[in-house]
């Protein structure tokens, strides 16, 4: 049987590896897009934090695909798709044959419909590139602005921080992170950004001890160095 995955995150690889175990028989090939084997995407805060390097938080390296008997085309991106003829098109040009195809191809991040968030120095935070263009950016930069104040925006916040910039998270929300992740995980960023002593209705500035500035709906919001 020829397997043909697309999508080298942790749905693709682990698909790999659990029909290389089950079907040792099998040819497995995994298409990637990105030009980079897998890497776990919740360490790119300590990518963008300067904390850990993109090799730290990339588990296999490409010798792991040919010990697994995987065949991977990193940098590749599958660009059509021809169920009936079972076959598959790269943006190479190629074209790969299949007997299954897995399509492992994740999401993507969620950009606003906001007028000018298409512009330069408006950036999402998804993937290693992603991480490379924010870090560029703040080497010259003063301030930030996150838009999202749920988990992922706090830890970006506080990963921004470390590369001295003044700090502002915007949240729709009168609150800073979903209801759940305060209750059970709030102990942490969240609680540090509503410190005591910190205005806690929505409509206010929030600041914690790390300088990370927050605001409610339909506030208007200064940043600020604490
Ligand atoms: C910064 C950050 C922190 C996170 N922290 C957590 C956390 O703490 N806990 C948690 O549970 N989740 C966390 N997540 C979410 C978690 O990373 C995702 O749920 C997970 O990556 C989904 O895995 P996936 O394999 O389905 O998709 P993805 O990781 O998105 O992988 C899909 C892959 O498909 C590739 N691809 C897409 N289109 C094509 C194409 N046409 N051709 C070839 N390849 C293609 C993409 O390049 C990508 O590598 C975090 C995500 C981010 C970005």
């Amino acid at each position: 049987m020829n397997y043909l995955i697309v999508g080298g995150g942790i749905a693709g690889i682990t698909a790999a590896r659990r029909l290389r175990a089950l079907a040792p028989g099998s040819r497995v090939t995994l298409v990637e897009a990105e030009p980079r084997p897998y890497y776990l995407r919740p360490g790119l805060i300590a990518v963008l934090a300067g904390e850990k390097s993109l090799e730290d938080i990339s588990p296999y390296p490409p010798s792991w695909y040919e010990e697994q008997g995987i065949e991977f085309r990193p940098g590749n991106p599958a660009v059509e798709l021809d169920p009936a003829g079972q076959r598959l098109g790269l943006a190479s040009g190629e074209t790969l044959a299949y007997d299954r195809l897995l399509l492992a191809t994740g999401a993507e991040a969620f950009r606003p419909p906001i007028p000018g968030a298409d512009l330069a120095g408006v950036f999402t935070l998804r993937s290693a590139a992603d991480v490379e263009r924010i870090r560029t950016r703040a080497e010259e930069a003063n301030a930030a602005l996150v838009i999202g104040g749920g988990w992922l925006g706090l830890e970006a916040a506080r990963a921004l921080r470390s590369h001295g910039l003044s700090v502002t998270v915007l949240e729709r929300s009168p609150w800073l992170l979903p209801p759940p992740a305060r209750s059970s995980r709030g102990g942490g960023l969240g609680k540090s950004a509503r410190k005591p002593g910190d205005r806690r209705t929505g409509r206010e500035r929030v600041s914690g001890p790390d300088g990370v500035l927050g605001g409610g709906t339909g506030a208007s919001w200064g940043g600020r160095r604490a």
